[in-house]
């Protein structure tokens, strides 16, 4: 298997994207039917692994997703998860923050949606909008843009010291990848609703997203819930490395069934 090594983001502080070719694929091995039975096979590990942990009852795992427009939040929650039973599973995206949001410091929203025991939440964009969005437009100075980077280790490590396994990709498309995306949408009837003439204004700003991004996971790839970064310009490529991570993240919590009841021993049902 490809180390997840250099696209782990170091907690030192010290970090540039640009040194990540989101054209990257060492996560995609072997032939196109190859890749789609692996996929199909991490995804029914990946469903067990759910399994125990709801069984288990006592652990929990938050998937962070971040990304630009069209980078495939989605598409990985659709594929990856594709085995995964509902039962155990939510998610939860984050949009323009409410009148009622606005009014609350910007992890409250994020507090009340965190997984239970048991359970596995995914959240599609998260707490770090916040530390994007009003960076990049200028909402916010920069001593309080470092102000939210300590609130977010702080409140990461809270979640992590009440057993929760928090787990954060940002998935990574270049420019040119993005414009063909953005430009299928606007070109196919069925993927027009995904379009938002906003996107066009965002996109206009992708390198202060890049550097908002570059600042962010520096300042937040902490040893407790580190950041990895994902080439995301083949989605197959994405999804394999997402599947992998989260298998080998469940894996390490070496999650158990509950022992056998000796009371049920030799109890025979009528
Ligand atoms: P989508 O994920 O494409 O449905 O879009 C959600 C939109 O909400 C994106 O443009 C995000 O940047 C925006 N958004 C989410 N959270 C925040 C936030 N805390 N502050 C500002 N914009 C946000
Ligand atoms: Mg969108």
């Amino acid at each position: 298997m490809a180390s997840f090594k250099p696209y782990r983001v170091s907690s030192n502080g010290k970090f540039k994207l640009s040194k990540i070719d989101p054209g990257d694929i060492p996560f995609a091995q072997g032939s196109e039917d190859q890749q789609r039975e692996q996929l199909t096979e991490l995804a029914i590990e990946l469903d067990k692994l759910q399994n125990r942990l709801h069984a288990e009852g006592r652990r929990k795992v938050l998937l962070v997703l971040q990304g630009m427009d069209t980078s495939g939040k989605d598409g990985t929650i659709r594929w990856v998860f594709s085995r995964t039973s509902p039962l155990g599973v939510r998610v939860i995206p984050f949009k323009v923050p409410s009148e009622l949001e606005r009014a609350h410091d910007f992890l409250w929203r994020c507090h009340a949606v965190v997984p239970g025991s048991g359970q596995l939440m995914i959240w599609n964009r998260s707490h770090y909008e916040d530390v994007l969005v009003p960076v990049v437009e200028e909402l916010i100075d920069k001593k309080e843009t470092q102000r939210r980077y300590r609130q977010i280790n702080d409140f990461e490590r809270l979640l992590v010291e009440t057993g929760t396994t928090v787990i954060k990709c940002m998935l990574h498309i270049s420019s040119e990848e993005q414009r063909t995306r953005l430009q299928e949408r606007i070109d196919t009837p069925g993927k027009q609703w995904k379009f938002s003439r906003g996107d066009l204004a965002v996109r206009l700003k992708w390198d202060a997203y890049q550097t908002a991004y570059e600042k962010a996971l520096a300042a937040t790839s902490t040893e407790h819930a580190p950041w990895h970064v994902i080439p995301a310009n083949s989605k197959t490529h994405r999804n394999l490395m997402i599947a992998q991570l989260l298998v080998r993240s469940l894996k390490d919590m070496k999650l158990q069934l509950p022992p056998a009841d000796p009371a049920l021993e030799g109890l025979v049902v009528t």
